[in-house]
């Protein structure tokens, strides 16, 4: 972890910007390659806003646009999702993951405005659970999901829309970024709220 907040220098922002998206995942690893250097990354200030604590409730999601290619990744306490944060331990539990896995990967959870004709093409969900049984009762897990769209219209991509507030009720409030080649925008986004304009 680098400590953002602190880097002053431009080259330097954006430098650790690209490597702290990094850590988020295959397939913004991928995206983040794919781009030229200082292209689509965000600030230190929006990611600086955005760093995490592990609160329940509470998510970060982060999108880069980048042509028609678009990367969402949400990293939120695994209670979020399913209720509990320690590996299954019945049938009911087992569940909760797998529908967890299997709607974000067939429910639009994730929804952008229809003029930009953006087409899921990947999800993938990472539960996070911890490796090791713990008897001190304090165990958490950060999941992720990440999710890859095809935008046939980039141009008209206008807002993200979160129905997974409706879908999975325990998330109060996402903190969300997002950042393409016109700019970044931010916003937290809730139930009440559920959209983040882009930019
Ligand atoms: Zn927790």
């Amino acid at each position: 972890m680098f400590a953002l907040e602190k880097m002053g220098e431009l080259d330097l922002k954006h430098i650790n910007c690209s490597m702290r998206l990094l850590e988020w995942g295959k397939s913004l690893r991928i995206a983040v390659l794919a781009l030229p250097f200082v292209a689509v990354s965000l600030s230190t200030a929006v990611l600086a806003q955005q760093l995490p604590a592990h609160v329940h409730g509470v998510a970060r999601l982060e999108l880069i646009a980048q042509g028609t290619e678009l990367s969402v990744s949400l990293l939120s306490p695994l209670d979020n999702w399913v209720g509990f944060e320690h590996a299954p331990r019945n049938a009911a539990q087992k569940a909760a993951i797998e529908k967890a896995k299997s709607d974000i990967a067939t429910k639009e959870l994730i929804a952008f405005n229809p003029e930009a004709l953006c087409k899921l093409k990947r999800a993938e969900f990472e539960p996070g659970l911890p490796k090791t049984h713990s008897h001190k009762g304090d165990v958490h897990a950060e999941s992720e999901a990440s999710w890859e769209f095809h935008c046939e219209q980039p141009d008209l991509l206008k807002e993200l829309r979160l129905p997974l507030f409706k879908a999975y009720p325990r998330f109060a409030k996402i903190q969300a970024a997002a950042a393409d080649a016109d700019g970044q925008s931010a916003g937290t986004l809730t139930a009440k709220s559920p959209t983040l304009r882009l930019p």
